[in-house]
């Protein structure tokens, strides 16, 4: 090619480059949320089977729904599918995906079965730990079955076998920092099943090994039973999954208003300068803390090592041997803490003993016996 026609060419393209990012239109919406929607099972794996219907078909077509819903309602949040076919995915690849994705959230759609009875019913919403009931392990037992279908299973999951009871002792001591979140989305959308009128069973915790390596709050939905032959037929209905994928859209539209709500907030005090920052900050105290300057506003620091949806009993093997935890309830769960200081640098010393057996554990500080929410 001649010199002069390339130059033309080269110059033809920048322009068309400059074009692209000055018209609005045709730049992709800056999107600062991302949920990765995880439909269980799919090619070989059907997941659980009904009378007439497949599991991994109506966890697939139920997430669809659910992204559609997202897309059209939330432009700044970005959709990504584990699968969007009829496929099979190995379960760690599934939490790999939303990890390498950088999600805020994860929602694995599945749907529910037993052998014994076909009256079994309802919704529920699993988050990650040790199943405390033997209904609770017979879920997780199921659903993790399904790396029985991986190649080389046993030394990708370190030996664990999903048929066995003592492989889930694992589980017991998994806490992570996005437990708390986890278990608030899952209460949320057991709220909106019961709005939509499916009975309700509420947020359990299981050995669940999709949930196992995601870093970000994340929750396993089983929509209903399929071994019921009622719940099968609404599960297998276009519309009986658009209105659990619309009680799973509510959900979600929840979660992320508060989330714009907290991050609004953070991003607000970092983008004062510290002038302004001192200026604002009487204002603030006057509006928050006046009960607190009123008792005078003790101030005390203690180091929160762990959240359950239960009231654990002070000798729990979740304590780790840990005497003298103290608890509070805020929202509806249970906080447990250890140890209390006034001082900041010694809790903060202590918080750092601690954090050998609690990786997670962080300072929380009271005023006059109120939490500080920060
Ligand atoms: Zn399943």
């Amino acid at each position: 090619m001649e010199l002069a026609v390339r130059k033309y060419l080269l110059l033809y393209i920048n322009l068309l480059a400059a074009l692209f990012l000055m018209v609005p239109g045709l730049q992709a919406k800056e999107k600062s949320f991302t949920i990765v929607i995880d439909p269980g099972h799919g090619g070989k794996d059907p997941g659980a089977i009904g009378y007439s219907a497949k599991e991994k078909s109506i966890n697939l077509a139920v997430a669809l729904f659910l992204g559609e819903m997202i897309e059209k309602a939330h432009p700044d949040t970005r959709v990504v599918y584990t699968r969007k076919t009829d496929r099979f995915i190995e379960l760690d690849e599934r939490a790999n995906i939303a990890n390498r994705n950088k999600a805020d959230l994860f929602v694995s759609i599945h749907t529910n079965s037993v052998k014994r009875g076909s009256s079994v019913r309802g919704t529920e919403t699993f988050t990650l730990g040790l199943a405390r009931s033997d209904e609770n392990l017979e879920v997780a037992m199921r659903e993790n079955s399904a790396i029985l279908l991986e190649d080389d299973y046993l030394q990708k999951y370190e030996g664990f076998d999903p048929t066995s009871t003592e492989s889930y002792i694992i589980f017991e001591f998994m806490q992570n920092k996005h437990m708390e979140q986890s278990i608030g989305f899952a209460s949320s959308i057991q709220k909106e099943f019961v709005k939509t009128k499916r009975a309700n069973r509420g947020v359990k915790q299981g050995g669940l090994l999709v949930l196992r390596k995601t870093s970000m709050p994340a929750v396993l939905v089983e929509l209903g039973f399929i071994s019921n032959r009622e719940e099968e037929r609404y599960m297998a209905s276009s519309s009986g999954q658009r209105a659990l994928a619309r009680a799973l859209y509510n959900a979600f539209d929840r979660f992320k208003n508060e989330y714009d709500r907290k991050k609004g907030a953070l991003n607000g005090a970092v983008s004062r300068s510290p002038a302004q920052q001192q200026q604002v900050m009487p204002e603030r105290q006057t509006a928050t803390t006046t009960v607190a300057v009123a008792k005078k506003g003790t101030v005390v620091y203690k180091i929160q090592i762990m959240t359950s949806d239960k009231k654990l009993p002070a000798n729990s093997r979740q304590f780790k041997g840990y005497k003298n935890v103290s608890s509070f309830t805020e929202r509806g769960l249970h906080k447990y803490t250890y140890g209390e200081s006034t001082n900041f640098n010694e809790i903060r010393a202590l918080r750092r003993k601690v954090a050998k057996d609690f990786k997670d554990a962080f300072i929380i500080e009271f005023v006059d016996g109120e939490k500080v929410n920060k």
